[in-house]
């Protein structure tokens, strides 16, 4: 048996279950792993107590009851008693329970041997597992009782059994070298025996050593994917440009500051990049607040000095309205025309050197055909399939991307794994330090005249809400309730409300005059959260700030702290939930120590889950976890283009590279 054939040999309903969980051919159904095991030589005794873990019990039925409510309704129950009989104590025997699942009644009957998986519950003063899974015990079957067993997820049409059963002949008859993966990541260590090893290990600590051997090849195959499509992006045609830096000379002397070590490092990464044959693919990763918007500007002019185009595309219309004014105002003393495209506004686009704007569609516009650089200001909100798009133009423009994301290296390494790097990790001098506190439930007085203090020194501030509007469900204060009171608490300034079910056009208006300080208390949402660049403004107050993810803190917080004065951030909280969490934030500004415990607190699959969802699903490998084989993946993805670029002597694992750099384009 090959591990490429089909499953013919199964019943029609049974290829049904199984088609259903992706599985058609012998080795898919070989890579359905348990989703855990038991370890049945040695079960849990009864429990004289409810709670705790869930148990693993073998029993024999000695009872059963069908109760009914009604028509429909109605659960069924069985009483197991521990093999030997109860014990003096009393322990012993405990009841079972399945609500509206008729046919457990026609499965499990008086007489028969069973386990059962669950936490137990006190009902009544009686012990009761609801809803366990369970097995029925048949003799003289090795394959089900006395070793450790794999318990694989539900299949419609395929018991437990009959899974282990069909597994067991699987690994018995499948030959070995059809179980090839791809690549071979570790020869000393056959794939059969992984295999065997994962379904039916002799001790569950086994099977790890398994696992991480199919981590690291799916990991394998992840970084030949990136690094083939960064193979095919280097192999377009691209152009060489800014030999002349006239424009970024004139900019840089205008300048009323230095840039920092890390912007003229960066910049100079850059510049080597964009006068290379070969088309610029680089990420520029820094904490908000590190100037990464310099760096765009430097390389815009770079490409308008040698006669091109350059295009920005923000993720916001605040922000592309925001780069734009940021644009015009150093840019328009030297000549160049900068023009905006948003969905409410379309400026001085024709003739435009350099184009901001907030969608792809930026590229499709005609007066836009000598464009040769494309600034991606990424800030989470674009995905790596965006970027995609931007190869497929006939000379390939030069790509910088910009994330204010703090990742650990290894993860950009996957997810950014196709650039080339760039960090910021300095911060402006001259900058007022940041003081953060967390206030359960502050006294709206004191908050108020700590803020009217501010404002009285000529400060701006930021009242941030969870909610645009109050709700009936969520139990959190709402920017659009909590206006007025505002306006009426601070009437000596002027107070203005922003969120996001605003008209792009108000959104704009109410922004100009808050940059402008005609405004001096924006009522907000997280409509403000990126990008948004006030200097002035140096006092944020975030209600129900519980209720914000640490990394959404962080970047709120970025708004402040952007001028020369101290700055304050006030996280109000409603309770004492959460406030482990607030804390973090007033323990560091620091965005990598922040991700960090954002990653420990929410776990990777809150955090990771989108930015994940651009390569596919992983199926074996946990990405925190086994970060240390990212390395290692990448090392021998590394060694194995080296030898052979076009994977020439593995045409499968060439197979995989061309579906991933598929996925990217489309
Ligand atoms: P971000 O990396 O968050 O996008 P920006 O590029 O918006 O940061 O810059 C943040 C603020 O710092 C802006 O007000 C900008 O004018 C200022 N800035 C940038 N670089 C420097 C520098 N080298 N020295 C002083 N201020 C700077
Ligand atoms: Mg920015």
């Amino acid at each position: 048996m090959r591990a490429q054939e089909s499953l013919d040999f199964l019943k029609e309903k049974e290829r049904e279950g199984l088609a259903k969980v992706g599985v058609r051919t012998v080795g898919e159904l070989l890579q359905l792993f348990p989703k855990r095991y038991e370890d049945r030589r040695q079960f849990d005794a009864f429990p004289a107590q409810a709670g705790g873990d869930a148990l693993c019990l073998r029993g024999i039925v000695i009872d059963s009851v069908q109760k009914r409510f009604g028509a429909k309704k109605g659960y069924y129950e069985v009483v197991l008693e521990e093999p030997g009989g109860g014990n003096v104590f009393g322990g012993g025997s405990l009841s079972c329970r399945w609500f509206n699942m008729p046919f457990v009644s026609k499965m499990v009957a008086v007489g028969h041997e069973v386990i059962v998986y669950g936490r137990v519950k006190d009902v009544g003063g009686r012990m009761v597992m609801e809803h366990p899974e369970f097995e029925i015990v048949e003799g003289g079957d090795s394959l089900h009782v006395d070793r450790v067993v794999p318990i694989y997820r539900g299949v419609s049409g395929l018991p437990q059994r009959k899974i282990r059963e069909l597994m067991a002949r699987l690994l018995e008859e499948v030959e070995p070298d059809s179980l090839m993966a791809s690549y071979d990541v570790d020869g000393s260590y056959p794939r059969l025996e992984a295999f065997r090893e994962i379904h039916f290990p002799d001790a569950i600590e086994q099977t790890e050593a398994a696992r991480r051997r199919f981590a690291l090849e799916e990991f394998f195959e992840m970084q030949v994917k990136v690094l083939w499509r960064r193979m095919r992006h280097d192999e377009q045609e691209g152009r060489s440009q800014g030999r002349k830096t006239t424009l970024l000379k004139e900019f840089y002397h205008s300048l009323p500051f230095d840039l920092t070590d890390a912007q003229k490092r960066s910049v100079k990464e850059v510049i080597d990049d964009m006068r290379s044959e070969r088309a610029m693919n680089r990420l520029l990763q820094g904490d908000v607040g590190s100037g990464k918007t310099f760096v765009a500007l430097c390389a815009m002019l770079m490409a308008v000095d040698s006669g091109n185009q350059a295009a920005l595309m923000a993720p916001t219309q605040i922000l592309a309205e925001q780069h734009w004014l940021t644009f015009c105002k150093w840019l328009e003393p030297l000549g160049v025309k900068v023009g905006l495209l948003t969905g409410a506004r379309d400026e001085e686009t024709e003739n435009a050197d350099i184009l901001i704007g907030t969608h792809a569609l930026i590229f499709d516009r005609a007066e836009f055909d000598r464009l040769s650089l494309v600034v991606i200001d990424e800030q989470h909100k674009f995905g790596v399939l965006q970027r995609g798009r931007l190869i497929q133009q006939g000379i390939a423009p030069d790509v910088l991307v910009m994330t204010a994301t703090p990742i650990p290296r290894t993860l950009t390494l996957t997810i950014y794994g196709d650039l080339d790097v760039s960090v910021l990790d300095e911060r402006p001098a001259g900058r007022g330090k940041i003081v953060t506190g967390v206030r359960v439930k502050p006294k709206v007085s004191e908050v108020t005249k700590f803020l009217k203090g501010e404002l009285e020194t000529g400060r701006q501030i930021y009242l941030v809400f969870p909610l645009v509007e109050e709700s009936d469900s969520v139990k959190a204060l709402s920017a659009v309730g909590e206006f007025p009171k505002w306006q009426k608490r601070l009437k000596d300034w002027e107070v203005e409300l922003l969120h996001g079910k605003m008209a792009p056009e108000e959104k704009d208006a109410v922004m100009a005059r808050f940059r402008a300080n005609e405004t001096q208390v924006l009522v907000a949402t997280t409509v403000i959260e990126v990008g948004v660049d006030v200097p002035n403004a140096n006092v944020m107050v975030i209600w129900n700030a519980e209720r914000f993810g640490l990394a959404q803190l962080h970047q709120l917080r970025g708004r402040i702290g952007r001028g020369e004065h101290k700055s304050y951030c006030i996280l109000s909280s409603d309770g004492k939930n959460g406030v482990e969490k607030l804390e973090v934030m007033a323990e560091t500004n620091d965005g990598f120590k922040i991700a960090e415990a954002d990653l420990i607190l929410r776990g990777p699959g809150e955090v990771l889950g989108t930015i994940q969802s651009g390569l596919g699903e992983l199926r074996f490998a946990e990405f925190l976890a086994d970060v240390d084989m990212v390395r290692e993946a990448r090392r021998l993805a590394d060694d194995v283009l080296k030898n052979d670029p076009l994977l020439e002597g593995h045409p499968l694992l060439r197979k995989i590279a061309e579906e991933g750099s598929a996925v990217m384009v489309a």
